[in-house]
């Protein structure tokens, strides 16, 4: 599972698929929210808004 800014969705999409051979979901923290669950702020790779959940 990747947290990251749009600027690095690529990468963590390209990650997620080496990882597990398997094309992730993406879901656009901005629309939805869990229950339960607060993303991280940031992105994972930089100090972005962590706006996409790769998973
Ligand atoms: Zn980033």
């Amino acid at each position: 599972m990747h947290v990251v800014c749009k600027e690095h969705l690529e990468l963590a999409i390209d990650m997620f698929v080496d990882e597990y051979e398997d094309a992730p979901d993406i879901v656009d923290l901005e629309e939805v929210k869990f229950t339960g669950w607060d993303p991280p702020p940031h992105c994972e790779r930089c100090a972005g808004p962590g706006r996409f959940l790769v998973v």
